[in-house]
């Protein structure tokens, strides 16, 4: 006997690493360059070499303790390092308390989740959502609640939100920048879902946490406005991750910030802590707690993401592909060419186009291209969206 939903987990991988392991059977197959893998977020951007340097003037310090175990929460000037930080950026008085260093930001939002839901409760995602959301949800015994997003602009749907916030409304996650549609949440927008919240927790009488996922914070073009959250929402959780950022997904490294201006953000970092006990995290890795606190301030290069974006965007346009103009992330959001996404991405695959399919975003009829991936890759994938256009359109 073993769990059964564990089980489906396990055997049935997301739609994402399922198209990622066929592409690199599939690469190993035909070639590296005869496969167009637009499958997963990995960053094809190098790390800073300020991280190298780091983690080489680390590694010369003994080795005992460099390597031991941590405070639960993370090495204590590493947690002050990085308030200090949120400080100086984003103009809030962030304390070292309420940092709670985590293996990235899966790992941040599945601890914030179970941090401040009980079982039964529900938690509302903003479709098309990462998939991983519903998992995690899932497995703190709560109910995933999709509502869409508002349409053509992927901003917050204040009004179906309204309708879907009820009595076992905990939690509202959102991505921004998002992934997968790459909008960036206005000041606007994140305003009047705030004030939607505290209207709903004077109404509801309880309190309504909003868990901000924000791996992509730093990877926007045209110098768009990224708000910070805490500053527009009191009882946020920030879920930040270093995975995009400087390019480290496989470090897993990341933090929860449990805004200093929540009224109960003692009980909250509490309870994060517990769950990240409760799940097994012990601590985050100890060398890469400290090889970010060495580069806290590393800006991300952004111009590589963006010269690929101009790149896909203006060629898929010319092709005659409808998609969402990306104001953040790495991800292009396609219409499909067909209603059924599935289909269509296993006819893609046909032309060695790896495309996600949007159901497992939770919705139909589109396909999310990632392109943080080699700048030639892109450009020699056209002839084959040439094709596949053609295929459909003659
Ligand atoms: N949230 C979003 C929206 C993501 O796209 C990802 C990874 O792709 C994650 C969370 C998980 O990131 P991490 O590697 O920091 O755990």
């Amino acid at each position: 006997m073993v769990n059964e939903r564990m089980h489906g987990l396990g055997a049935e991988p997301s739609a994402i690493r399922e198209l990622f392991a066929y592409g690199m059977a599939r690469k190993a197959e035909i070639g590296d360059e005869n496969v167009f893998d637009f499958s997963i977020g990995n960053p094809s951007v190098p790390a800073p070499d300020a991280v190298k340097d780091a983690a080489l003037a680390l590694l010369e310090q003994p080795a005992v303790s460099l390597h031991g175990y941590s405070p639960a929460s993370g090495v204590p000037e590493v947690r002050a390092t990085i308030a200090d930080s949120i400080c100086r950026r984003f103009g809030i008085e962030a304390s070292p308390e309420n940092i709670y260093m985590t293996v990235g930001a899966a790992a941040s939002i599945a601890i914030s989740v179970s941090a401040v839901t009980e079982p039964g409760d529900e938690v509302i995602v903003i479709s098309p959502y990462f998939p991983e959301y519903k998992v995690w949800i899932e497995t703190a015994g709560c109910t995933c609640v999709e509502v869409p997003a508002h349409v053509p602009d992927f901003q917050p749907d204040i009004d179906a939100l309204a309708a879907a916030i009820g009595p076992k409304t905990s939690a509202v996650i959102i991505n921004t920048p998002n992934n997968p549609v790459g909008a960036v949440y206005s000041r606007a927008s994140l305003e009047a879902l705030a004030d939607l919240l505290s209207t709903k927790e004077a109404e509801l009488g309880r309190e309504l946490y909003l868990i901000s996922d924000e791996p992509y914070r730093e990877i926007v073009y045209d110098g768009i406005e990224v708000p910070y959250v805490p500053n527009v929402y009191a009882r946020t959780l920030v879920c930040y991750s270093y995975s995009k950022s400087l390019s480290l997904p496989g470090e897993r490294i990341g933090y929860i910030y449990v805004s200093d201006r929540m009224d109960n953000a003692a009980q909250v970092v509490a309870a994060v802590a517990g769950a990240g006990r409760a799940l097994g995290y012990i601590c985050a890795p100890v060398l890469f707690q400290r090889v970010i606190a060495a580069c806290v301030d590393e800006p991300s290069d952004v111009a590589s993401y963006a010269a690929n974006r101009a790149l896909l965007t203006e060629g898929l346009a010319a092709l005659g592909y409808e998609f969402v103009e990306p104001q953040g992330a790495f991800y292009l959001w396609v219409r499909a060419l067909e209603d059924d996404a599935q289909t269509f991405s296993d006819r893609a695959k046909a032309h060695e186009l790896l495309l996600v399919p949007s159901d497992s975003f939770g919705v139909g009829g589109w396909v999310r291209v990632s392109y943080c991936i080699a700048r030639d890759t892109i450009e020699r994938s056209m002839p084959a969206f040439k094709a596949l256009m053609e295929e459909y359109r003659g």
